[in-house]
C-alpha cells in the first residue's frame, strides 16, 4: 500500500514531508520520491528501496521550500525502480505527480498521448495522468482546470498530489476511491 503525504504552509516542507513518509511505512513500499519547487524548478529526488536510500540523496539539499509532496510507492505496473519511482513529471518538468491506486484505462490513454508526440518515460499507468495535464494545460487553461480535465479522462480508483511549476504555490489533490485525509493546521494544509 503506497503513501502519500503533501504539505503546504510557511515551515520548511521537506523535513515534514520525509517525517510523515517515516510514520507511513509499515504499509510497505518498494520506492520513494519527493518533489518540492527550488530555483524556480521542480526538483525531483526519487530511489529505490528503503527511505534511508532517498535520504542519501536528500543529503545537502536546500531545505527552504514551504511547498512539497512524497510518496512510497507499492507497483502494480511496472517494475519497482528508480525509474518507476514517483512522481512523474511531463517532458519539461513542469507538472508533477505522485498516485496510489490504478488507471484502468491507461493504455488506450497512452496511446492517444504518444500519437500527439508525447515521450514516456517510465512503464507505470501513472505518467498517463501527467502527460494529460500537460496536453490540457498546453490548450491555454490554468493548472487547476487542466487538472480537472485530466482527471474526467481516467477510470480507476486513485488518491493523486499535483504540484505545477508555474504555479508553485499550489498543490491540488484528487481522490476516487482511495483514502485522501486533508489537514488544516495555522495557516497550513498537510494531506
Ligand atoms: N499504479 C501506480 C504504480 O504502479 C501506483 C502504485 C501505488 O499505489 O503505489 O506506480
Amino acid at each position: 500500500m503506497c503513501g502519500i503525504i503533501g504539505y503546504i504552509g510557511k515551515r520548511q516542507a521537506m523535513p515534514i514531508v520525509m517525517n510523515g513518509l517515516k510514520r507511513m511505512e509499515y504499509r510497505g513500499y518498494d520506492s520513494a520520491g519527493v518533489c518540492f519547487v527550488e530555483n524556480e524548478a521542480l526538483q525531483i529526488r526519487k530511489q529505490a528501496g528503503k527511505l534511508s536510500e532517498l535520504e542519501k540523496d536528500l543529503f545537502g539539499v536546500n531545505f527552504d521550500a514551504t511547498v512539497g509532496m512524497g510518496h512510497t510507492r507499492w507497483a502494480t505496473h511496472g517494475v519497482p525502480n528508480q525509474t518507476n519511482a514517483h512522481p512523474h513529471f511531463d517532458e519539461d518538468n513542469n507538472f508533477a505527480v505522485i498516485h496510489n491506486g490504478i488507471i484502468e484505462n491507461y493504455a488506450s490513454l497512452k496511446i492517444e498521448l504518444e500519437k500527439k508526440g508525447h515521450v514516456f518515460k517510465t512503464e507505470t499507468d501513472t505518467e498517463t495522468v501527467i502527460h494529460l495535464v500537460e496536453e490540457f494545460y498546453k490548450t491555454g487553461m490554468d493548472f487547476e482546470t487542466a487538472v480537472r480535465e485530466a482527471i474526467y479522462c481516467i477510470k480507476g480508483a486513485y488518491g493523486f498530489v499535483f504540484m505545477c511549476r508555474h504555479e508553485p504555490e499550489k498543490i491540488i489533490v484528487a481522490r476516487c476511491g482511495s483514502p485522501l485525509v486533508l489537514g488544516y493546521g495555522n495557516e497550513e494544509f498537510l494531506v
